[in-house]
């Protein structure tokens, strides 16, 4: 998983950078249209912020420790 915080504080998640990339660009589409950032800046901006996700750390205690992914939050 890679995961990016935006600067609202909205957490966007995708299973690797490219459709992290996807969400990233539609999320700014919708809720910081103002912000006008290129395709070519927000793959930059993914690179660059994103970070690897590890849904186990989110669930701590409630998933088998043997399992390296918990399983998807929705
Ligand atoms: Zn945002």
């Amino acid at each position: 998983m890679r995961a990016m915080l935006c600067s609202c504080h909205q957490h966007l998640e995708a299973p690797d950078e490219e459709a992290l990339y996807e969400e990233v660009l539609a999320h700014l589409r919708r809720d910081h249209p103002i912000i006008g950032m290129s395709e070519t800046q927000v793959r930059k901006v993914v690179a660059e912020h994103s970070y690897r996700y590890e849904c186990k750390e989110v669930y701590t205690g409630t998933v088998q420790p043997d399992e390296e992914f918990g399983p998807e939050p929705y």
